[in-house]
């Protein structure tokens, strides 16, 4: 077993979401929607297949279909331009993204700063790489980023930092300001700044999804991605995207090539039209819809004894379990024999176990009627 890899067993997506099946739970672990994305991107996908479109190996960066379409997408709704032939590539989701960055961008010593609780396969790839984690904890109750914290992690080893804004799993949306203050940090000290992106488009009440590539100045320093997985319900087709400036972006292809090299050919296709036609209407819809299934859960989380942490993005809700359990994980662990209900315990996301010891996350990416059970259920706790 390669040593670097010594602390990572099985992920707690695939443990928590085989538990869910075993008992019979209602899942709101894994973050996954139960309903797939629109109709027309399903039906394009399988008139790609049928018309031959993408069922040999695509070109390395990406079908050119696409690139356009992402580099349309990130013009759009965002002013940011990039070129589609040497700026943007396409990945098997954010997650090869992820490790394709890692590997293309570290090397063995490098220092990552990156905010905690975070996503697992960060804590992974940066291994991988044989970099080094440094976490900076963001604390309940609203999960704001301590920028003087920041400054005090930066050391001569300090090579990138590594966000991730709406956050998973907190919810967290890192406003202007905080944006700011990252921003200051890595041009003081000469980072990368990679920034994953993938819920930009799940975000609430008056939050603003703004990229960091925005900011002044951060656009050539700035690694972007983001997926089609959260934005068009359809985690199963593995289609991602790094965005960045050129000698950034020939360091990721250079390790993707030899990761995936290639993936996905026909849904490269239904992505790129997703991103080329849908518009306002389905945007606003999404939020709409996910709104109403925060809102929902959180009064049913609430209702049951939870202290709930409001999410201004993403589809999980952090809650405390202080007053239901010992911690999060004996509580995750017992809470499909209790009451048929599997969530995610936020500690696996911290380094400072601590930080996080009675946090655990819910997913509410959920059709009304099973969320609407699952609070049912966990108002039997008490
Ligand atoms: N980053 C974050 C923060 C995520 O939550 C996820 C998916 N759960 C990913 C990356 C991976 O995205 P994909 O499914 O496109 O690989
Ligand atoms: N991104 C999803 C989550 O956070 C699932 C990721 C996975 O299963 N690897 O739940």
């Amino acid at each position: 077993r390669n040593r670097q890899l010594a602390e990572f067993g099985t992920t707690i997506f695939a443990e928590m979401s085989a538990l869910a099946v075993a008992t019979g739970s209602i899942n709101l672990g894994q973050g996954f929607p139960d309903t797939d994305g629109p109709a027309s991107l399903l039906e394009s996908a399988a008139e790609a297949i049928r018309a031959g479109k993408g069922n040999q190996y695509p070109p390395g960066p990406g079908v050119p279909e696409l690139r356009q379409a992402v580099a349309g997408h990130r013009q759009r709704h965002y002013g940011l331009s990039y070129d589609p032939d040497r700026e943007i590539l396409i990945t098997a989701g954010a997650t090869e993204a992820i490790a394709a960055t890692m590997l293309g961008l570290l090397n063995p010593g490098d220092e990552v700063i990156a905010l905690e609780p975070y996503y697992d396969s960060y804590a992974a790839t940066i291994a991988m790489a044989g970099a080094r984690r440094v976490p900076v904890t963001l604390h309940p109750p609203r999960f704001e980023l301590d920028g003087d914290a920041l400054r005090r992690a930066v050391t001569p080893r300090t090579r990138m930092l590594l966000i991730n804004s709406p956050h998973n799993p907190t919810g967290a949306v890192l406003s202007r300001a905080e944006l700011a203050v990252i921003a200051a940090v890595a041009i003081e000290h000469d980072l990368v700044v990679v920034t994953d992106e993938v819920y930009e488009h799940l975000v609430f009440d008056d939050a603003v999804h703004i990229p960091l590539a925005t900011l002044p100045g951060m656009r050539d320093r700035t690694v972007s991605i983001s997926s089609a997985g959260k934005t068009f319900s359809v985690t199963g087709w593995k289609i991602g995207w790094v965005m960045a400036a050129p000698p950034l972006l020939d360091a990721v292809r250079t390790a993707k090539q030899f990761l995936t090299f290639v993936s996905g050919g026909p849904f490269q296709y239904a992505v790129a039209g997703a991103l080329n036609t849908l518009g306002a209407d389905f945007y606003t819809g999404l939020r709409d819809d996910l709104t109403g299934k925060r809102d929902l859960l959180a009064a049913g989380l609430t209702a049951a004894g939870f202290r709930v942490y409001q999410p201004r993005g993403t589809y999980f809700i952090t809650a405390d379990v202080a007053h239901l359990a010992d911690d999060g994980l004996t509580f995750c662990r017992e809470l499909p024999s209790r009451c048929g209900v599997v969530a995610i315990p936020s500690t696996v996301f911290y380094d400072n176990k601590a930080a996080g010891a009675s946090l655990v996350r819910f997913a509410f990416c959920k059709q009304d009627h099973v969320l609407r059970e699952a609070v049912t259920r966990l108002a039997t706790l008490g």
